[in-house]
């Protein structure tokens, strides 16, 4: 789960990492009362669940708290498109209001778990404030990468070894390992799946601030920190995820490919992925509609994943216990009918009531062909996919 800047800088500054003075608004008024406070001279930053923002127009100093109430005016309302979002973007409902600071240096600091080693990992650059995708690619060896052993810890000399990785000033290479061993901290008793702050400033005073936070939440460890699960905002999702949020349902949007994937379970999700690609074809997206599925889930299910432009067919890959084979083929089906998209659907249903689910299926007037299993399926997808492409 993803979280606002400005909730993650209060968990930061709960941590003891520093950062500018600031204050969030909704209005003009609200705004211009935080950058007085501040003193006049601050920077509007929009609360959006994307990166990019500086460039995308999200970021900008202002000279006035005057300044501050009519750019936050003409912010709020209206929709951010950066590098990270789709062409719609998304909307800017609050904006930062934070004290503008003399940048010497920007640097960049972050945490992540690495799935491979099973451990969190600390990269630190000295080359912060750009994309650092743009340097793993072209300097990779300006990121520096510290492995934390997930039962001691991060240890010390690791943040030192980093900080000075940072290249800071020697005077702060105190103040910034104390700032990295307070953002594992961060990393940890949060359950992050991510940490980043980009930039990490370097002060013309040699003060080390964190300019910019950005905090990824574990969704599995949520239930462990309710207070931390409250932070959601929905209205940051895209609006085919805001409606699987709504219905309780299991949505992934996956860029690239053509194949609507309707699944029960994870693990099925993953093995149709498979399926799905060996067939030479791209999951456009999947969802799992669970183990409990009512026939108006089903039906909300299968209108999100039709309802995404990218689906041209749809896979339905059924393992049926506790949600049953004609419960889903009936919210199939009418659903199928509301919507006005005709696509073939490829279904594989198996487990309780598959025979009559697959009754409901082939009696309709839908473009349907049922396979007994998942190979069976990857053929039919591939023959599917050459006829549209045809037929193009
Ligand atoms: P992002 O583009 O969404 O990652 O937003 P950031 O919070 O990282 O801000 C983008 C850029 O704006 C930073 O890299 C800085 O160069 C600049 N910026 C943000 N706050 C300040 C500030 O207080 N003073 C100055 N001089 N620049 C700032
Ligand atoms: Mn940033």
């Amino acid at each position: 789960m993803n979280i606002h800047e400005y909730q993650a800088k209060e968990i930061f500054e709960k941590f003891g990492v520093p950062t500018p003075n600031s204050g969030v608004a909704s209005t003009a008024e609200e705004a211009i009362e935080i950058a007085d406070r501040i003193g006049g001279r601050v920077v509007v930053k929009a609360q959006v669940h994307a990166g990019g923002r500086g460039k995308a127009g999200g970021v900008k100093l202002v000279e006035s708290s005057k300044q501050a109430g009519q750019l936050t005016e003409e912010l709020i309302g209206t929709h951010l498109v950066t590098n990270q979002t789709g062409p719609t973007g998304v909307p800017i409902e609050k904006v930062m209001i934070a004290e503008t600071l003399d940048i010497k240096d920007e640097l960049y600091l972050s945490i992540v778990i690495d799935g491979d080693l099973g451990a969190p990992v600390v990269m630190a650059s000295s080359e912060g404030g750009m994309d650092i995708e743009e340097v793993a690619a072209t300097t990779p060896e300006k990121i520096f990468r510290v492995i934390a052993d997930p039962l001691i810890g991060l240890s010390p000399y690791h943040a030192r070894d980093l900080a000075i990785a940072l290249e800071v000033p020697s005077e702060s290479i105190r103040a910034t390992t104390k700032l990295i061993i307070d953002l594992y901290k961060v990393f940890i008793e949060n359950d992050c799946s991510l940490v980043e702050v980009n930039p990490l400033v370097v002060t013309k005073d040699n003060a080390i601030v964190a300019l910019d936070a950005k905090i990824n939440l574990e969704d599995d460890a949520l239930f462990r920190h309710p207070e931390l699960a409250n932070l959601i905002d929905p209205n940051q999702l895209d609006p085919l995820e805001q409606r699987a949020y709504k219905s309780d349902l299991a949505y992934v949007k996956l860029s690239g490919g053509r194949v609507g994937c309707m699944v029960n379970g994870a693990g099925l999700a993953m093995a149709t992925m498979d399926i799905t690609k060996n067939a030479g074809a791209d999951p456009a997206n999947f969802l799992d509609i669970g183990g409990s599925a009512n026939q108006e889930r089903i039906e909300e299910a299968f209108k999100i994943i039709v309802d995404d432009t990218d689906v041209e067919i749809v896979l339905v890959n059924l393992f049926a216990g506790i949600a049953r084979s004609d419960v889903v083929a009936a919210g199939i089906v009418a659903a199928a009918a509301e919507t006005a998209a005709k696509m073939p659907l490829v279904v594989s249903m198996r487990g309780t009531n598959a025979k009559e689910g697959i009754e409901i299926l082939t009696d309709s007037d839908l473009d349907i062909t049922v396979v007994t299993d998942l190979a069976g399926a990857a053929d039919v997808l591939q023959q599917k996919l050459l006829e549209l492409e045809r037929s193009n």
